[in-house]
């Protein structure tokens, strides 16, 4: 099929991300991709600072991730997961176990990041009713979150990211508190953060069943970073106040701020956890929520008998084994060194920014790079500047970011901080015409 076909069934048939039709943006058709490189139809060929949004760690096309997809595809791409099980899953659970925090040792596994939300969610609400206690089933977060795009992880995004007006009585109503701190405003905003925190938990207690955070950067909610010693000290809180916490570490997890998962720079462990994104190095959907042995036991006791959760390709065997093989790729690569670099390297690219009015901030974190503008990004400028630079991104609201892939050169990182400013001076000229007219 020729690009132009693909494209024109695409226009006429095929929903995309937040899209609708006719699309404001027609999509490019891509052809293929390996390593870091994203090759269009017509032979462009560009670095895709995305990583396929968070998930393509390793990049495109590894050896070893295409081989353990095809051997076993060999043996069954798929069977059920009621009543049977198979050694991809039971290896890729032990894995997750040994690399989580210690209490974490129940692996539930969805097949996508916001389905591993709602049976967190889940998890938490039953819980407290097989303990009797069926009016703790309200969640606490904060704002500027992003967990999903199925209603219960919508009813705990960012309520105006989440155009919550729009869903009232559709969405569970839940508590919000401001946004954390931004990390670099240090201790003395923490602790004051804390003390709010610790009044609302105290005062809502008894309807709480948990609070729900991603732990350090919040993610599509705003690309915001805040400091571990805030996860901490809602660890602390939770503990007082007799409420769950829940990280959210779909798109944190597996290196991309530094530490193997965001929690660690923390030194905290959560009651629930859930993975997703580069859990398959991007391969395949595939996500998990983690539990404690002591959150299981109850649930199993209560009048369910179980957790009420069974997706038809749960635990499916292809992405199972391919996460398996991404985790050893992970823990056999050079990440923990390199993914501070990508940073560094963005970091120091990206600093001339700063300077340019229109460009309200320039922040990283591990293999995350954020320009933030003062207004919305013209999204057609800054995507066909970063194309014409030779990089993929996907830039939001104000927010022009990057992750790459961690197997990315210093070479492309130029390309990375090429494309950003390209893309950032193409926005900011668009607001300057609009301005002058
Ligand atoms: C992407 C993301 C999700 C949702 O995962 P999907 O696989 O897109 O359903 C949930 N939480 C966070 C923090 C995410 O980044």
């Amino acid at each position: 099929m020729d690009s132009v076909t693909i494209a024109e069934i695409d226009a006429e048939h095929v929903w995309h991300p937040y899209g609708g039709f006719p699309s404001t943006t027609g999509p490019r058709v891509v052809r293929e991709c390996e390593g870091v490189t994203i090759t269009l139809a017509d032979g462009t060929e560009l670095v895709d600072g995305m990583s396929s949004w968070w998930a393509a760690v390793h990049g495109y096309r590894h050896p070893r991730l295409d081989a353990a997809l095809a051997e076993q595809a060999g043996k069954m791409s798929h069977v059920m997961f009621g009543g049977l099980t198979h050694q991809p899953a039971a290896q890729l659970a032990a894995k997750l176990v040994a690399m989580t925090p210690e209490p974490l040792r129940k692996v539930f596994f969805a097949d996508s990041g916001s389905v591993s939300v709602e049976v967190a969610v889940k998890m938490a609400v039953q819980y407290w009713r097989s303990l009797g206690r069926p009016d703790k089933r309200t969640l606490l977060t904060w704002r500027g979150g992003y967990h999903g795009d199925t209603f219960a992880p919508m009813s705990v995004c960012d309520p105006e990211g989440g155009m919550h007006a729009m869903w009232r009585g559709v969405i569970a109503d839940q508590v919000f508190v401001p946004a954390p701190p931004d990390a670099r405003e240090g201790g003395a905003v923490d602790q004051a953060y804390l003390a709010m925190l610790d009044a609302e938990l105290e005062a809502r207690r008894d309807h709480l069943a948990a609070v729900i955070v991603e732990p350090v950067v919040q993610g599509a909610g705003g690309m915001r970073f805040h400091s571990p010693e805030l996860i901490a000290g809602l660890r602390r809180l939770c503990d007082r106040h007799d409420v769950l916490l829940i990280c959210d570490e779909i798109a944190t997890g597996f290196g991309r701020t530094g530490t193997l998962f965001a929690v660690d720079a923390a030194e905290v462990s959560p009651d629930i956890m859930c993975l997703g994104k580069a859990l398959t190095g991007g391969y395949l959907t595939l996500a998990a929520t983690l539990t404690t042995d002591r959150i299981a036991e109850v649930i199993s006791r209560g009048e369910a008998g179980g957790l009420a959760h069974g997706p038809t390709f749960m635990a499916n065997p292809l992405a199972c084994a391919v996460a398996c093989t991404s985790l050893d790729v992970l823990a056999d690569s050079a990440w923990r060194s390199r993914v501070p670099e990508i940073g560094r390297r963005l970091a120091d690219g990206l600093a001339p920014l700063r300077r340019v009015s229109g460009v309200v901030d320039v922040r990283t974190l591990g293999a995350i790079a954020v320009v933030e503008l003062d207004g919305p990004v013209d999204m057609v400028a800054a995507t066909d500047a970063a194309v014409a630079a030779g990089l993929w991104v996907r830039p939001f609201r104000n927010l022009i970011y990057a992750m790459p892939p961690f197997i990315i050169d210093d070479r492309q990182l130029d390309v990375v901080v090429a494309g950003m400013s390209a893309a950032a001076h193409a926005s900011l000229a668009t607001a300057t015409r609009e301005l002058a007219s």
